[in-house]
């Protein structure tokens, strides 16, 4: 049988969560669907500092489960499964849970976030959450005074370099060929930024360390040499790869597969369909700024649904 949703969510970090914490005050009964990661990126995270309303910090799962709670305090239904396809070509929308599952939506939330991309070694695999990281504006305070390495060449590696030159004393940044893809401008704070070392034709081979980063084993893919870098922090900052697979050919997405809203609004291209999280946000990326596109997004759904407008 056909599940009926007035507002349904996909994705439970913090934009689906409190997307769901506002559809269900407002009595419209959300439906949403968690993804593998219930709870979202912060659930890979020990201690978040930056969120408001935690003046000793908080770690992520707590901070989800919480979320959680909320949401479920007001009526969410709040299921385990996978939004496997997704036909938004007629409405009411049709998405499928687990391949198996139809769910049909009056509204559909999609805060199916951003995965951040890592090099695939087995260490950096081994020691992440112990030195490893993807994002310097959360976890860069953990290393001031120390000495840091960001790999990658585009401005996300740029900004993440620049961002922890004011907190770390030294940013080694690793990029694998003679010139960086990042804009003049971030190029430019990068050369001029005096604390910043850009290692050139460089790779990583390893990242060091039993239970913390200690240093990388890297090779100079010029010459072969290889060489040990000591560091206390390692940020891959090598690109995110949005969760939007399914929504492929439907929603207008820009060239990494971000999907776009109508500025200032969580509106997709597609009557009743809102985005809200770093699905749709390639800049912030924070819980923060997911949370509160979240409520937007809720916001807009109940005016859509009890209105009909949509402009
Ligand atoms: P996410 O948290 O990415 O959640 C996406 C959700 O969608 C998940 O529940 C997933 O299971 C679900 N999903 C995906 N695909 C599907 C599908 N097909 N069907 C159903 N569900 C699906 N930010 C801060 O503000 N402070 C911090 O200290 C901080 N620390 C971080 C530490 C780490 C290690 C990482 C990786 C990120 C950190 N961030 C931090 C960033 C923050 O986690 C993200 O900005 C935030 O989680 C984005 O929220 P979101 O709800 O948009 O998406
Ligand atoms: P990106 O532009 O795709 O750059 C990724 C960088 O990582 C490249 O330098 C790439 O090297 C390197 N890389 C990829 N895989 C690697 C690997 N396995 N090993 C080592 N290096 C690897 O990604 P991004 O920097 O996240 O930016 C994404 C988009 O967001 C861009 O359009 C960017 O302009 C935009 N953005 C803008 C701002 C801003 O305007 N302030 C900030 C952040 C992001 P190669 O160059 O050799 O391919």
């Amino acid at each position: 049988m056909t599940k009926k949703a007035r507002i349904l969510i996909i994705g439970s970090g913090p934009a689906g969560y409190t997307a769901a914490i506002y559809a269900a005050r407002a009595d419209m009964k959300p439906i949403l669907y968690t993804g593998m990661e219930m709870g979202g990126q912060l659930t890979t995270t020990t201690e978040v500092e930056n969120f408001p309303g935690f003046p000793t910090g908080i770690t992520g799962p707590d901070l989800m489960g919480q979320m959680r709670q909320q949401a479920e305090r007001f009526g969410t239904e709040i299921n385990y499964g996978v939004a496997t396809s997704a036909d938004l070509s007629k409405y009411p929308y049709i998405i499928t849970i687990d391949e198996a599952e139809q769910v049909e939506a009056e509204a559909l939330i999609i805060a199916t976030g951003a995965t951040a991309k890592y090099l695939g070694l087995p260490s950096e695999q081994r020691l992440r959450g112990s030195g490893v990281s993807a994002c310097a504006t959360c976890d860069g305070f953990f290393y001031k005074g120390m000495d840091v390495a960001v790999v990658g060449g585009g401005d996300t590696a740029a900004e993440e370099a620049t961002y922890l030159s004011n907190l770390c004393r030294k940013v080694y940044m690793i990029v694998r060929r003679d010139v960086l893809r990042a804009s003049k401008a971030m190029q430019h704070k990068v050369n001029n930024t005096a604390n910043i070392e850009v290692l050139w034709n460089h790779e990583t081979k390893e990242v060091l360390g039993e239970t913390q980063v200690t240093g990388l084993l890297l090779i100079n893919n010029k010459t072969g040499e290889e060489k040990t870098l000591q560091i206390d922090g390692f940020f891959a900052a090598i690109g995110h790869q949005p969760n939007t697979d399914i929504f492929i050919h439907q929603l207008e997405m820009d060239e990494t597969g971000y999907l776009i809203t109508k500025y200032g609004t969580s509106k997709t291209n597609v009557k009743g369909v809102f985005a809200c999280g770093d699905v749709q946000d390639k800049i912030y990326r924070q819980a923060i700024t997911a949370a509160g596109s979240g409520c937007m997004a809720a916001i807009e759904a109940e005016k859509f649904l009890n209105t009909g407008e949509w402009e």
